[in-house]
């Protein structure tokens, strides 16, 4: 499983639009009656390249089963959401 990249965000600051590269990681897995459960990460921090704020974001997926996106949540820390992310499914 991966995040379809770039992930868009808006700056909280100045607004802009910052197209973010991100990668999941996957941070633990175990056996459930259907399979692996899989849980990634990913996360971003950096600054607007508009006008230099502080950009945190995390996203976190919850794969199970294997294939399928069970739950994610994104957290931001200066910037705003404008789109959900969209998950690739690499097998
Ligand atoms: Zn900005």
């Amino acid at each position: 499983m991966n995040i379809r990249t770039p992930y868009k965000v808006k700056c909280s600051e100045c607004g802009a639009e910052n197209q973010l590269n991100m990668e999941l990681e996957c941070v633990s897995s175990y056996e459930r009656k259907k399979g692996l459960d899989l849980e990634y990460i990913s996360t971003f921090e950096g600054a607007c390249p508009k006008c230099g704020g502080d950009l945190a974001v995390q996203v976190r997926v919850w794969e199970y089963p294997e294939g399928f996106v069970e739950s994610y949540t994104v957290i931001m820390e200066g910037a705003v959401k404008i789109e959900e992310p969209d998950f690739i499914n690499e097998l």
